[in-house]
Parts: C-alpha cells; sequence; structure tokens
C-alpha cells in the first residue's frame, strides 16, 4: 500500500496533525491501535476532571456548617453512583472522535504500526509505504514490573475510570500532577487515602515558596509519604506501602509514576538517527521533525510537555511541516502553562523559577488567606508568586497554588505571551470583588520593584498636539 502521508496515533496529536494533511492531500492513511477515543476523553483529562467535580461537590459540605447551612452530616457519597456519572461523560466525550474509522472509510486502518525504515511500515503484516510519516502514538503510565503480581489491585488511569466502585483504602504512588488530582479527589469521596512520592515534590510545583504553601492543604486531607521510593508487599489481604515517614495498608494502589512515551516496538532505531536512553530521538521542537527526515514525532510520544493543549500544537506543526510545499523555518512555540486540578488549583505560566537562572528578577506575592472574594466563597488559602524582568518591567511567569487558578493562570498567560509589562496589566481595569484584585496587589508590590512602572495603575492623557494647549 502506497499513500502520501502517514499518521501512526489518532489521539489529540493524530487528529490534530490530520486536520492538516487533508489540506494538502486526500492520500493519507491514519492507522490507530486500540480504541479511538483519544486518552483526553477515554482516560485522561476528562474523566479524571468528572471524578474530581464529584468529589469536590460533596467536599463543599464542609463548609456548610459555616455558612450557616444546616443538615451536611445526612449527605453521602455514592460511588458507584459517581462512577457511574463518570462513566456516562466519558461515553459522551469519546463518541467524536470514536466515529473517526466510520469517517475515513478506508484511510483509517485499525492496528499497530512499526517503522521499518523512513517511509516504509509494517502494520500488523500489511507493508505500508508513505512519502511522510507523523507519529503521534502518545504515553501510557508507568507500572514498575514487580507490582504486576499483585494483579488487578494496582490500579492506572488505563484501569480506574472502568470500575464499578472504589476500595476503602487507596494508596497513590507518585504526586505529579495526576497523582495529586486523584489523591485528593479520592479523599473527599470519604476514601481513606496516602500518597507518596520519591521526592518531596508535590504536583510539580517548582517554586518553594509554593511548594511550601501547598503542602500542609494537602496534608490536611491525605496522609503524605515524600522523599523515599515507595516499596509495596503483600500484607495478610492487602497490599502494604511503605515511603518516607511511615507506611500505610492499602486495598488497591494507583500507580501514577509518570507516563512512558508509546515508543518501544515502534522502530525508531531503523531511522538511522541517534537514539537517547529513553529510545526517543533528537525532535525539532519547532517543526517536529526527526533529523532531516520526512518522519516527524508529536504529542505525549515525544516525551516533551506532555499536555493536551501542547499534543494538539504538535499535530498541527506536524501535519503543516509534513506537507511537500511546506514554508521553511516553523513555529513559535507558546508560553508554557499548566494546570493541575486539585484544591487549590495549581498553575504554572511560563519557564520555572529555577529555570529563569540569574536574570534581574523582581518578585512580588498574592497571599489569598486574606483575599476578600476568597474569604467570602469559603476558599480562602494559597499563594501566587509572579516575575518580571527589574530592568523592562516585563511579566515573565508565574506560579501559584490558588482558588480558580486555571483563570488567573490564563490572565497571566495572555499578559506573558503578549510580552506585557507590570504596568500594562495593571492599566486594564480589575473588577471588584473579584479574585484577580489578588494578582493586582502583587502587581502594585511588584511596580514598586520595577522602574518602568511609573506609579499609577492609570495611564496619563496624551498630550493633545495643540501647541497653545500643550
Ligand atoms: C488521567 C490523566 C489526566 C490528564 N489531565 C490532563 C489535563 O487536565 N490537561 C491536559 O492538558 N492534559 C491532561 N492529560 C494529558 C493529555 O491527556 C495528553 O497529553 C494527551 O491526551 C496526549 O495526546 P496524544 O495524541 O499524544 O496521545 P493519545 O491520545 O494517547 O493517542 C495516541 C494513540 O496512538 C495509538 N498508538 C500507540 N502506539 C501505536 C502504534 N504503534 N500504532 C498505531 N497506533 C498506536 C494509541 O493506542 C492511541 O490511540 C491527562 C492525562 C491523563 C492520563
Amino acid at each position: 500500500m502506497k499513500v502520501d502521508t502517514v499518521i501512526v496515533g489518532a489521539g489529540t496529536a493524530g487528529l490534530s496533525a490530520l486536520r492538516e494533511v487533508r489540506r494538502y492531500t486526500d492520500d493519507f492513511l491514519l492507522i490507530n491501535d486500540g480504541h479511538w477515543g483519544t486518552t483526553c476523553a477515554a482516560n485522561g483529562c476528562m474523566p479524571s476532571k468528572a471524578l474530581i467535580e464529584a468529589a469536590n461537590a460533596f467536599h463543599r459540605r464542609k463548609a456548610f456548617e459555616d455558612f450557616g447551612i444546616r443538615g451536611a452530616d445526612g449527605l453521602r457519597a455514592d460511588v458507584p453512583a459517581v462512577l457511574a456519572r463518570v462513566r456516562r461523560l466519558r461515553d459522551d466525550f469519546v463518541q467524536g472522535p470514536a466515529s473517526t474509522p466510520e469517517r475515513l472509510g478506508a484511510r483509517a486502518l485499525a492496528g499497530r504500526a512499526r517503522l521499518k525504515g523512513p517511509g516504509r511500515l509494517d502494520v500488523d503484516g500489511r507493508e505500508v509505504e508513505a512519502r511522510a510519516v507523523i507519529l503521534a502514538p502518545g504515553s501510557r503510565p508507568v507500572v514498575p514490573e514487580p507490582w504486576r503480581r499483585f494483579g488487578e489491585r494496582i490500579l492506572t488511569t488505563d484501569t480506574l475510570f472502568e470500575r464499578r466502585d472504589l476500595p476503602r483504602r487507596i494508596a497513590v504512588v507518585g504526586m505529579g500532577a495526576i497523582g495529586v488530582e486523584l489523591a485528593q479527589a479520592f479523599a473527599r469521596l470519604g476514601l481513606e487515602v496516602a500518597g507518596f512520592d520519591a521526592v518531596e515534590g508535590l504536583a510539580g510545583i517548582d517554586d518553594p515558596e509554593v511548594l511550601a504553601t501547598f503542602r500542609p492543604l494537602i496534608e490536611a486531607e491525605l496522609a503524605l509519604h515524600l522523599g523515599a521510593p515507595a516499596e509495596l508487599e503483600q500484607a495478610g489481604g492487602a497490599i502494604r506501602v511503605s515511603g518516607a515517614g511511615g507506611d500505610f495498608e492499602a486495598d488497591a494502589v494507583l500507580a501514577a509514576m509518570g507516563r512512558r512515551p508509546n515508543v518501544d516496538g515502534l522502530g525508531l532505531e531503523t531511522l538511522g538517527v541517534p537514539l537517547d536512553d529513553a529510545g526517543l530521538p533528537e525532535v525539532d521542537r519547532s517543526t517536529l521533525r526527526v533529523g532531516d527526515l520526512p518522519v516527524f514525532l508529536a504529542g505525549d510520544a515525544n516525551g516533551d510537555r506532555a499536555i493536551l493543549h501542547e499534543a494538539a500544537d504538535e499535530g498541527h506543526v506536524a501535519g503543516r511541516m509534513a506537507s511537500p510545499e511546506s514554508e521553511k523555518g516553523g513555529f513559535r512555540r507558546r508560553t508554557p502553562f499548566s494546570v493541575t486540578f486539585c484544591s487549590p488549583q495549581v498553575a504554572r505560566v511560563g519557564p520555572p523559577l529555577s529555570a529563569l537562572g540569574d536574570r534581574d528578577l523582581a518578585s512580588a506575592e498574592a497571599d489569598f488567606s486574606r483575599q476578600g472574594r476568597a474569604r467570602v466563597a469559603h476558599e480562602a488559602e494559597g499563594l501566587l508568586r509572579v516575575h518580571a524582568d527589574r530592568r523592562t518591567g516585563r511579566l515573565l511567569a508565574a506560579e501559584m497554588c490558588a482558588p480558580a487558578a486555571e483563570h488567573l493562570g490564563h490572565l497571566l498567560a495572555l499578559a506573558v505571551e503578549r510580552g506585557m509589562t507590570v504596568s500594562d496589566v495593571l492599566a486594564a481595569p480589575f473588577y471588584h470583588p473579584v479574585l484577580e484584585e489578588g494578582l493586582r496587589g502583587a502587581l502594585r508590590d511588584l511596580a514598586k520593584a520595577v522602574p518602568e512602572a511609573g506609579g499609577s495603575d492609570l495611564s496619563r492623557c496624551k498630550a493633545i498636539g495643540h501647541e497653545a494647549l500643550d
């Protein structure tokens, strides 16, 4: 079989590449192994957020007494019903991508692709040749081999959302974004939860001050064992998980130690380019091209920025660059931006503080424990830290654990992306009473340390330009 362009993987990156490929050819083949529903819709972003929303709704009862609402003690979380809702929503979200084979007919092929060289693939015994190949095979949860002896009691995000019920005690190993989100959701649903991680980090937070604010907030809801690798052993009918500072007997363990690119068995070694220890080739971030080959590696599979909007962007770029008339050069990537959907939410905009190096920074913070709107909503906790270039006043980065960090993060991402200065942002209107006033407080403090900012939020009127009036 000979086609112009092959796309391997029908996830977010592959489908986004497909949109671009269809602009230049109908002679393509989309190959996908397993379900066609995408990781995001089937077992990633969407079902996890559905579970978190249910957990947060139930958790809210703890504030009722303070609001003057009585009777919260009578509420209970029906976990099977919660999981049934998650699956209902999930089934609806996957419908669109799952109809891809129907829509593409013979141009969609179910099967496992393996490269046999730059323009040649094997798909379960069928030979496919293509001028350009876009690889977007995604990633999968890491599960240490010895843990497999515990069978179905080891959960991953591939199996979690299929469960009809959850056991009473769950250990979560790996306290990155996914681990923290799900551990807190389990705890909020009333399960006994302990979180383990080899390092003393949470949700990928880089700024030590944000982490110091966040840790006790999470620790108030679940036991944390951070700073030593977790060990698992059989303990009667349970699994004993040992880690820093103690152990925990669990009925199930969620392995959340990260995701591995699906490149083993993909045949990358046949491309004739060097591969690193993880089996990955060097990929140009602005073109997604592998070496100078007509081969592109996009999405989670290239091991860089494994989040959805980046996977979509990478598919888009790979699809554009795979065109026979592709423009020279590549695409500038967006400002880095990530959100963890725990409470308070964690968000980072721009490079992590530790990567800002020895730049001359001006920094300021907003403490949400005293922020007016956060207090009336009974969510007064968290810290936002924002950094600017002292000389130019340009906003560079921010990290926070704060209520509605997803929205504050978008505002800051827009400012950083557009190269705005502290005074540019302060010149915008801020309504009252809103959480954004917390950010404004930090920016006003920042303005004092930045000569660029002129001492007033308001812009000066322009001179009228008439000699007599100037
Ligand atoms: C629990 C969880 C929560 C998440 N939450 C968020 C979030 O809130 N926000 C966010 O931005 N990101 C989130 N993510 C990350 C996000 O889901 C991923 O970054 C994104 O889905 C990756 O898309 P992809 O196209 O690279 O891979 P996928 O969607 O996984 O697609 C890859 C496809 O390729 C197929 N494939 C693999 N190998 C082959 C082969 N050899 N031949 C043929 N086909 C193959 C796979 O079966 C799959 O269908 C979350 C992920 C998880 C697991």
